[in-house]
Order: structure tokens, then C-alpha cells, then sequence
């Protein structure tokens, strides 16, 4: 038996995640590989915490990459701010809110749920009642944009209700961070996680994360240790610590750093608030041409992600069918529903480096030639033009 290399084909990821890399982040992952205390490797760690702190618009210390991807981030918020017998509210508006249910309970927490429709934003008055009727809660977590819909949160507002009430927060940016806007101290974030392969177009396995002051101070002051050796903050600093020496926790996924260092080295070229300028332009010329043809979003407008497009599949049509074309025919790979939305949705990621005017254009041209193929119930040859017409501006 030889099993020869693998060689996948270049696709065009315009999911809900990963998205595209950027060539740049890929060259930096091929560079030579140093020890995890070489100390030019260690101050690539302390410029990768600079340029997280930017992503995140704060100036927490305890700001860093998990060595594993975005639900590990959350798993570390969880585990080192819940203890057991904590009470905690999780907003769920989608897939990952229930994750958030889990994760509380497997800490020993109590979970309390503020359920909202899937597809709708997490509603600010549902929270507030739910503190006033559970006053001992120690913990409100919810998820800034879901994916698994579409659908953004006014994190800054359900961040203060919490604050009325004591709690600390626990905020999902997996998907929002850089393609909508996010300010970690400005609003007062107590603890909030990421994902490298969202709108950081770097590749999936790694979770930024940050905590505030206040945060840590509940993390030192713990009456239990830690349920996860591995998660905990306490034994984590030791690596990725200021100003103390470094010292060994697990071996760093050295490559996969030097490809979010780049990631973030080229946010910092374009700029934060450019980006989530494109996100947003990008969104209203995709939002032009699906509309055109008749698509309906899931997502009322006003509580739309930029960055996941989530659309309702016309009557008759074969989901999977419909995706595989796209995947065969033209490289293109788009979302399928998650959860209860399964077979019901498509969902369109503008993410990071793919959220771009060609791939938009290329979408809808796709997406019209199959849908006219597939004899469904929309408008054809409308879709580009609307598009363009956003471009022109
Ligand atoms: C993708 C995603 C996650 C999970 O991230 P993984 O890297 O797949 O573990 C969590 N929350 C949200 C909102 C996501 O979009």
C-alpha cells in the first residue's frame, strides 16, 4: 500500500466557518519551526497579545490564544468562572447558546435558560426579568453573533443588565470578532472568546481569548480548584504571563501562532474599523443581489450579521442537492442549516478574507445558473446586476 500526499483543491469558504485563509497566513505557517521558549518565539507572544488586545479593543492583560479551537475558548470560560453550585443565565438564541447549557452544567453550575427565537437577537428585557427572579445569579452568558442564524446581539446593553445585577459576563465572539463591531472594555466584557477561522481568516485551532480584572479577581479567588488541568487560567498564565519568566504548560502550537500573528498583522494594515466597514459594504451588495432574485433572509433587518447570511430555501428545492453543485461545479462551498434549521436554511459566510467583491459576485452568479437549473422559484439573470449597483455605490 502507498498512500501518496494529500492534495486538496482550492475551494472559495463561504460558510458559516472555516473561511478563506489569506496565502500570507498560510506562508507564515510554513516557516521554520522554533522551540515553544526560544526567546524570539516568546516575543512573538508578546506582540501577538499587542495585536489581540487591538482585535478586542481592550487592554486586558490576560489576553491570549487558547491552543485549541473556539469551543475550548468557551470551555475556558466556563470552567474558570463557574464553580459548583453557581447559578448562571444563558441566553440562547441558537445552536451555540445550548453549548453554553452544557458547559455550565458539566462545571456544577446551575443553568437558568432565557429562550428567544432562533433567528431573532437575544431580547435585553428577558434577561432583566430573569435576574430580577433569580437574584443569586453569579454568571449571564450569551452569544454576540450566532452563527447557526444569522443573528447579532446588542451585547453592550445585555453586558450592563448583568452588571446591574452583580453578574459577570461571558460573551461568544466567535464569529463576530473583527467583522462587527466589538469593544471588549468600552462595554465592559468580563470574559469573551474567539475563533481563529471566522472573520480572523486564519486556519481553525485556536481561541482568543480575553478577561478582565474583575474576572480574574473570581479566578484567584476560587474555593475550588479548576475542574480542566489544561484550561486552567491559573496554571495557563504561567506560559503566556507578562512579565514573569516563561515556564511550561503544554507545547504551543508554534506554526499555527506564527499564522495568527500574520492574521492579525494584516488586520492591523487594513484596520479594525475598515474592517467591519467591508463586512458590512460587503453584506449589502450580497444582501442586493439574493434579494433581487427573491431570497428571503432568515433574520429581520436591523439584527443581521454582515458576516453569516442565513436564507430561507425556496419551496421544492433539494438543499443538499444544491450544495453539492456548488461544491462540484463551481468550488464553492456555502453553509447548510444547524440544528432545528436544517433543511430549512442556507447559510452564506462573508467571513475575514472571503468577503471579498469577486466571491460575492461568483456567489450570486452560481447560485443563479443552479437555482435556474433546479427550476426554483426565483428571478434569474437580476442577481449580479443588483449587486454591481451596490459596488458602484
Ligand atoms: C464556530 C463557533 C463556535 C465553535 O467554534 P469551534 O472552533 O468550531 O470550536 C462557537 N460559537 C460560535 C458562535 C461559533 O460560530
Amino acid at each position: 500500500m502507498a498512500i501518496k500526499s494529500f492534495h486538496p483543491p482550492q475551494r472559495i469558504l463561504m460558510g458559516p466557518g472555516p473561511s478563506d485563509v489569506s496565502p500570507r497566513v498560510l506562508g507564515a505557517m510554513a516557516r521554520p519551526t522554533l522551540g515553544h521558549l526560544d526567546p524570539l518565539f516568546v516575543n512573538m507572544m508578546d506582540e501577538m497579545k499587542e495585536l489581540l488586545k487591538y482585535a478586542f479593543q481592550t487592554q486586558n492583560d490576560l489576553t491570549m490564544p487558547i491552543s485549541a479551537p473556539g469551543s475550548a475558548g468557551m470551555e475556558t470560560c466556563f470552567v474558570n468562572l463557574v464553580e459548583p453550585g453557581d447559578k448562571v443565565i444563558v441566553c440562547q438564541n441558537g445552536v451555540f447558546g445550548g453549548r453554553m447549557k452544557e458547559n455550565v452544567e458539566r462545571c456544577g453550575g446551575i443553568a437558568v435558560m432565557v429562550q428567544d427565537d432562533w433567528g431573532r437577537a437575544v431580547d435585553p428585557q428577558k434577561l432583566e426579568d430573569a435576574l430580577k427572579a433569580n437574584l443569586d445569579t453569579k454568571v449571564v452568558a450569551f452569544v454576540h453573533a450566532e452563527t447557526s442564524t444569522g443573528a447579532i446581539s446588542d451585547a453592550k446593553t445585555l453586558v450592563a443588565i448583568a452588571h446591574k445585577y452583580g453578574c459577570l459576563t461571558i460573551v461568544d465572539a466567535v464569529t463576530s470578532l473583527t467583522g462587527s463591531p466589538l469593544k471588549v472594555d468600552e462595554w465592559e466584557i468580563d470574559a469573551i472568546y474567539s475563533g481563529t477561522q471566522k472573520c480572523l481568516s486564519c486556519t481553525p485551532g485556536l481561541s482568543p481569548v480575553s478577561f478582565s480584572a474583575r474576572a480574574l479577581e473570581k479566578i484567584k479567588n476560587r474555593k475550588s480548584k479548576v475542574q480542566s488541568w489544561f484550561m486552567d487560567l491559573n496554571l495557563v498564565m504561567g506560559y503566556w504571563g507578562g512579565a514573569t519568566k516563561r515556564a511550561y504548560h503544554h507545547t504551543a502550537p508554534i506554526n499555527a501562532l506564527y499564522g495568527l500573528h500574520e492574521s492579525l498583522v494584516i488586520l492591523q494594515e487594513e484596520g479594525l474599523e475598515n474592517s467591519w466597514a467591508r463586512h458590512h459594504r460587503n453584506h449589502l451588495a450580497l444582501r442586493a443581489g439574493l434579494e433581487a432574485m427573491g431570497l428571503k433572509f432568515v433574520v429581520p433587518e436591523g439584527e443581521r450579521l454582515p458576516q453569516l447570511n442565513a436564507l430561507t430555501i425556496p419551496e421544492g428545492v433539494d438543499d443538499a442537492a444544491v450544495r453539492n453543485a456548488l461544491l462540484n461545479e463551481y468550488q464553492l462551498e456555502i453553509g447548510a442549516g444547524l440544528g432545528v434549521m436544517a433543511g430549512k436554511v442556507w447559510r452564506i459566510g462573508l467571513m475575514g478574507h472571503a468577503s471579498n467583491q469577486r466571491n460575492i459576485l461568483l456567489c450570486l452568479a452560481a447560485l443563479d445558473d443552479i437555482l435556474g437549473r433546479f427550476k426554483a422559484p426565483v428571478k434569474n439573470g437580476v442577481a449580479v446586476a443588483a449587486a454591481q449597483k451596490v459596488f458602484a455605490g
